[in-house]
């Protein structure tokens, strides 16, 4: 064995693990935590804590608080360091933010788009050329959440749109070579049970249930932390199985999808509204605040196919994002009501919780984040940084 090599990757291995531990902590920790927490010995990660330091990874910071002894040092993300370009397009609209190591996501901007691949990613594609001429070497990689089945290579149907196999990363036209390789481009749900499985109540969860309701709504079983996606990556879509006990045509090709009886679209429906190509995301927030029919029965029809998702999975936590917290909220009784007789004898003891999540809209952009940022802490990623650097 060759021992340089050896202890060179040791290293390169330890400084991947410290990384992620500052990340997946929300870069709170505190020197003596990480050291404690890696198992690592006290001069050791002095070391890596200096190196990355050199890097531009990390930045330490005096503990906001210690109630006595010496000032302890939390290790935040570094000024100059990685930033991770994270995009949420819905069907109206896109969010684009900057993250940092740790997670904290800075909103650049928010713009309303026409409904069309042309309309929606063109200006787009500008505002994230711009951003990564703007920020150089920082930017390590660009993520990505639609409102639809991303297939590998990028390739996105959204079916109220009239979207199909739209290809997202030529759209964007990044001019090469874009920092990090190709934009990471994924499903909205899956984002944000990722987000949630990492951040939110999700996290440390074996078995877990996640349903992102916008327009519609999607859903994933989240095992280990980790969205089943599928063997094409197209996997979130719970909403696309009758599970609400309807029988409309949707506009996916099957009959009967739960998604039509959930979500903006639905409410607006029920309310006798005009509703579909991803307008009236407002009136369909009147119509939640409003109360009555439209939102009993779409708190029915969340409950019903929670139950039915429920016998099948024994998740031990369910978790609802986007609309979902506000139907939750307001529609609590007649989602329970459904839930409750839904739900097979023997889980009706202890049926897992239904919670709203803690990161609210936020999940999507946050699961592009960590899609990035998984793809950056490796040993090879840190190498291109330290080069772009030099
Ligand atoms: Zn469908």
């Amino acid at each position: 064995m060759n021992g340089a090599t050896t202890s060179g990757e040791l290293r390169a291995h330890n400084r991947v693990r410290l990384l992620r531990a500052v990340h997946d902590g929300g870069a709170t920790r505190t020197r003596a935590q990480l050291t404690r927490d890696l198992g690592l010995a006290r001069g050791t990660a002095s070391v890596l804590v200096a190196g990355l330091a050199e890097d531009a990874l990390l930045h330490e910071e005096p503990a906001p608080e210690h109630a006595r002894g010496r000032p302890t040092q939390v290790a935040r993300p570094h000024p100059e360091g990685p930033l991770a370009l994270a995009v949420d397009v819905r069907e109206d609209a896109w969010e684009l933010a900057a993250c940092e190591l740790g997670g904290d996501a800075h909103v650049l901007e928010v713009r309303p788009h026409d409904g069309t691949p042309r309309g929606a990613l063109g200006p787009l594609g500008e505002a994230l050329a711009e951003q990564t001429r703007r920020h150089g070497h920082r930017v390590v990689g660009v993520g990505v959440a639609l409102a639809g089945p991303v297939r590998l290579g990028g390739l996105v149907d959204v079916a109220h749109l009239g979207w199909r196999s739209v290809d997202v990363p030529r759209l964007l036209g990044l001019p090469a070579p874009v920092p990090g390789g190709a934009p990471i481009v994924g499903n909205d749900t899956a984002f944000a049970a990722l987000a949630e499985a990492r951040r939110g109540l999700l996290r440390g969860v074996r078995v877990g249930l996640h349903l992102h309701v916008d327009f519609d709504l999607g859903g994933v079983l989240v095992v280990d932390g980790r969205p089943l996606d599928g063997a094409n990556g197209t996997g979130a879509e719970f909403g696309h199985m009758p599970l609400g006990g309807g029988d409309r045509p949707c506009a996916c090709g099957a009959t009967g999808c739960w998604g039509m009886d959930v979500g903006a679209n639905a409410l607006l429906r029920q309310a006798g509204l005009a509703y579909g190509g991803g307008q009236g995301r407002e009136q369909a927030a009147r119509v939640l605040e409003a109360g009555g029919p439209p939102l009993a029965a779409a708190a029915k029809a969340l409950g019903r196919g929670v139950a039915a998702l429920v016998n099948a999975h024994d998740p031990e936590v369910v978790t609802l994002s986007g609309l979902g917290v506000d139907v939750l909220a307001a529609g609590r009784e007649a989602l329970l009501e459904a839930y409750g007789p839904g739900l097979m004898a023997i889980r009706r003891d202890r049926p897992p919780r239904v919670e709203p999540s803690a990161l609210g809209w936020r999940g999507a952009l946050l699961g592009a984040m960590e899609s990035v940022f998984d793809a950056f802490l490796t040993p090879e990623g840190l190498e291109r940084w330290r080069l772009s650097r030099a």
